[in-house]
């Protein structure tokens, strides 16, 4: 059995959603974006139209018209039953809460064809943590965007020992069908391989800036000169933004909370939030 996707729908449009249902219709799928109300659906509309500009900017292929044709073929629905009635795949980008998941699942099930594979794009809860409220848990699984799609384009696929391994292959030719690059996990895993290495390598340098040990530039100088890369960790952070770190720290034990207090004080109440406000670790012109 060959498992077709071409009809996807993406349930969310915020962040990530609206990057997922745009790729995804830029490389030739019929997508539907579901989002809660009018108010969202208006700001999908928003958020695809300043996605064509992007890409007609920064993608190849994406001049003369193709990144509006993109943007204007997605149809948008806030009717859940109607957007996932043919769907060969859903892609779930709601809200990191998993009541919320669970509860869209658990309509999800009732709605959708049983032919339809639901991927969650999670980036914090396990499969495993969704799975039963799916009523399919062998057509489910993870597949996990980085932000910015188009140039950012890993995309993690992650299962349960439930999910069956042909629908795991068929969400990993979608992933390179839509122009990403598939990364296959074997087992679940907090953080996937990203998250993995990203998290303890950016709280090693906050605690070197918070210890007293070196400017954060000294350490950006040392990761960069030494290891090759063309970005330091803080200048990573100011990429990603300071409020997602101190969003994660806060929560966390004490040297984390530390950690938290530090960023808070001399940066966040600052209004350094990073490079989206213009400052952070680094000041930039706009
Ligand atoms: P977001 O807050 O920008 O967007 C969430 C969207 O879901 C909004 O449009 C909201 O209206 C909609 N929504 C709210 N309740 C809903 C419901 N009950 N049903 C359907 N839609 C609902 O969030 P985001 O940053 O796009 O994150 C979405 C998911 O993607 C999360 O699971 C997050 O972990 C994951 N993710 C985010 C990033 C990132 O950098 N932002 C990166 C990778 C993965």
């Amino acid at each position: 059995m060959t498992i077709e996707i071409r009809r996807v729908t993406v349930l969310g449009t915020g962040v990530l959603g609206s990057q997922i249902a745009f790729q995804t219709a830029f490389t030739g799928f019929d997508v539907t974006a579901y989002d809660i109300d009018d108010e969202a659906l208006t700001g999908a509309r928003d958020r695809f139209a300043k996605l064509a500009a992007t890409y007609g900017e920064e993608v190849a292929g994406a001049a003369d018209g193709k990144a509006e044709q993109a943007a204007a073929e997605i149809v948008l629905t806030s009717d859940l039953a109607a957007a996932v009635r043919d769907a060969d795949l859903v892609v779930e980008a709601v809200p990191e809460v998993l009541a919320i998941k669970q509860e869209i699942y658990k309509q999800l099930g009732g709605l959708a064809p049983d032919r339809t594979i639901f991927a969650t794009n999670s980036s914090t809860l396990l499969p495993s943590d969704i799975k039963d409220f799916t009523g399919r848990p062998d057509k489910f699984l993870a597949l996990h965007f980085a932000n910015l799609v188009w140039k950012y384009n890993t995309a993690e696929v992650m299962g349960t020992p439930e999910t069956d391994p042909e629908v795991f292959q068929a969400v990993v030719d979608f992933a390179v069908a839509i122009g990403m690059v598939p990364i296959e996990l074997h087992k679940e895993k907090a953080g996937y391989v990203l998250n993995s290495l990203l998290v303890p390598l950016l709280n090693a340098a906050m605690a070197l800036g918070a210890g007293g040990y070196a400017e954060p530039e000294a350490v950006d100088k040392t990761w960069r000169i030494a290891t090759g890369s063309p970005l330091g960790p803080f200048q990573m952070i100011d990429v990603i933004g300071l409020t997602t770190p101190y969003n994660i720290l806060v929560n966390g034990g004490e040297d984390a909370q530390q950690l938290a207090a530090w960023l808070k004080a001399n940066y966040i109440d600052k209004g350094k939030l990073g490079l989206a406000s213009g400052e952070g670790f680094y000041r930039y012109s706009a």
